[in-house]
């Protein structure tokens, strides 16, 4: 039943000025809407739209999109045929597009949240005393199952070994996996249970790091990894909803609206489908399969208003602090490797025909400048017979080291780069060690990439690292280290601008994601997926960046989480 008359909510917003500034934007003095509004107001709102980069209110309708935007000095007053628009403010707080986590896993990210969280310890002796206490009240046939450690910050400058973790834990079989998930080390119990000995070959991909007597020492790199975590029992159904479900509650209350997710495997599409009819899963999934999952992502299947499956992961190379990394020339501190190559090139032009022919978004993990060439060279291959790589939408996952030649290369070729920002702060504490100086020029290379044209689709490749957007905007504009650290070969010049990386986190995601129509930027017609900080992260100073707070989170207009 319609009511007899409407109500009249008073929008009173910041009280700069009575007059409209501009004539192409609208400053009512009245806006009626036949349908139900809400209007989100904030001290600030950045809409990442060039055209009105800041507004004061916007009015979404019950479908979750933008109807109107209203600029500082307008009075508006917005009428509904209920009765007054709901008006949500914001107050203090400064709004932005829905900040977009541009690669991260989200099974991980509740699986760490669920087992031992390794994360943040700080040298050996620290890690074997966390095993120790586990393993004191282990029953006698639980595997102890860790993941997070990472030695580049450590006093004991080299990884821990199966003699290390034996101190802890002598009988109980002891696996933990490093935060990088390309390399991990077991204890001799566990080894023994897998079966390693001395003879135990290398598996095609991967790597048994052995002593000078050729005994396993504990450490497995990449496809090697396998041989070892075969011993963990599978997660149940149960155990991967609970998991997801836990992920992305802990994402939406970091601020994050929507995460493309990396290296989902075919048997999760319908838990999350299930979850996200069940309410469960409060962000937007542009996910990323295995090639278990090549036909889910080439038929869409599984897809909800907010779950989209059209992209598949491959992996060309391995991780630079494991020296998985594929280089063109050999490592700096191993002069014996170039790292490996995880996909040989008949496998990778038997994909890419594959994916193109079924519309299929490739993402391409490539680490070492090797194996981002050879993806660079694939897509100069390719684009006369696609009528352009920037169609496809295919993205280089880390685009990590390039050589100089290749930036501009890589920014012509049409192939996206997905970058980590806090993989360099983090990595280049090493990096410079495993590459030398020289190469570093073409590592991390945000602004060198921006400058050549390339867009760039900022993540944080959590559960690897924390999956914060305030540490990745930090690492993205600062450069420097969590303590406002930079150091030799850091090339402070590639650090991006703010804008540039709101773009990242914003805009470029949607985008990346097929998406630019309705995400990505606050304008008329889009959807309102908002993300609300206690600061105003395009003007306090940059170490203010990480005392920053989420305020709320906002998706189609619907406020999934906010803070107490
Ligand atoms: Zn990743």
């Amino acid at each position: 039943m319609r009511p007899s008359h409407h109500h009249i909510a008073t929008l009173s917003l910041l009280a700069l000025g009575l007059a409209a500034c501009s004539d192409s934007i609208p400053a009512p003095d009245e806006v009626t809407f036949d349908e139900n509004v809400r209007v989100f107001t904030a001290k600030t709102i950045y809409t990442g739209n060039p055209d009105e980069p800041q507004i004061s209110a916007l009015i979404v309708n019950d479908q979750g999109r933008i109807l109107a935007t209203f600029r500082f000095g307008s009075h508006a007053y917005a009428t509904t045929p209920d009765g007054p628009a709901e008006i949500i403010n914001f107050e203090g707080a400064t709004l932005f597009p829905g900040f977009v986590d541009g690669h991260a896993h989200l099974l991980g990210i509740g699986q760490r949240e669920m087992t031992l969280d390794l994360t943040g310890t700080a040298s050996i002796d620290d890690l074997t005393t966390h095993i120790e206490a586990v393993a004191f009240d282990a029953p006698a046939d639980q595997i102890i199952y860790g993941r997070g450690w990472i030695e580049t910050g450590w006093p004991d400058a080299r990884m821990p070994t199966a003699a290390d973790l034996d101190k802890a834990a002598p009988n109980t079989p002891v696996i933990l996996i490093r935060a990088d998930g390309h390399a991990l080390v077991a204890n001799t119990a566990a080894m023994t249970a897998a079966g390693i000995s001395a003879d135990t070959p290398n598996p095609a991909g991967g790597k048994i790091e052995r002593d000078a007597s050729g005994a396993a020492t504990g450490i497995f790199i990449d496809k090697a990894m396998a041989l070892v975590t075969s011993l963990i029992a599978a997660p149940t159904e149960a155990d991967i909803a609970t998991a997801l479900e836990t992920g992305a509650q802990v994402y939406a209350s970091r601020g994050w609206t929507g995460l493309h997710n990396m290296s989902v495997s075919a048997m999760e599409a319908p838990i999350m489908e299930a979850l996200d009819t069940a309410g469960k899963l409060p962000i937007r999934l542009h996910n990323a399969y295995d090639t278990d999952g090549f036909d889910i992502a080439a038929t869409r299947a599984h897809e909800t208003d907010t779950i989209q499956n059209r992209a598949v992961k491959i992996y060309m190379d391995g991780a630079l602090g494991s020296r998985g990394a594929q280089l063109l020339a050999p490592y700096s501190d191993q002069p014996d490797t170039s790292g490996l190559s995880l996909t040989s090139q008949g496998d990778l032009s038997d994909t890419v025909s594959r994916a193109a022919t079924d519309n299929v978004q490739l993402a391409m993990h490539a680490i070492g400048d090797q194996a981002n060439r050879r993806l660079i060279e694939m897509a100069e291959r390719m684009s006369p017979t696609v009528g352009g790589m920037s169609n496809l939408r295919w993205r280089i996952e880390h685009t990590q080291i390039l050589d100089m030649s290749d930036i501009s290369r890589m920014a012509n070729s049409g192939l996206i780069a997905s970058m980590q920002p806090s993989h360099a702060i983090g990595d280049l504490h090493f990096a410079p060690d495993r590459l030398g100086q020289d190469r570093l020029a073409g590592a991390y290379a945000w602004q060198g990439l921006l400058d050549a044209g390339a867009l760039i689709v900022g993540g944080s490749d959590a559960p690897v690292e924390v999956g914060s957007p305030l540490i990745e905007f930090y690492a993205a504009t600062a450069r420097k280290s969590l303590d406002g650290i930079s150091g030799e070969g850091w090339h402070p010049e590639h650090a991006v601008s703010r804008a540039q990386a709101l773009a990242m986190f914003t805009s470029a995601p949607a985008f990346a994601s097929f998406q630019e129509d309705d995400l990505g930027t606050i304008e008329v017609g889009k959807l309102a997926d908002l993300t609300a900080f206690n600061a105003d992260l395009m003007t306090i100073p940059e170490a203010d960046i990480l005392k920053a707070e989420p305020v709320a989170t906002v998706v189609a207009g619907q406020i999934i989480w906010q803070a107490d």
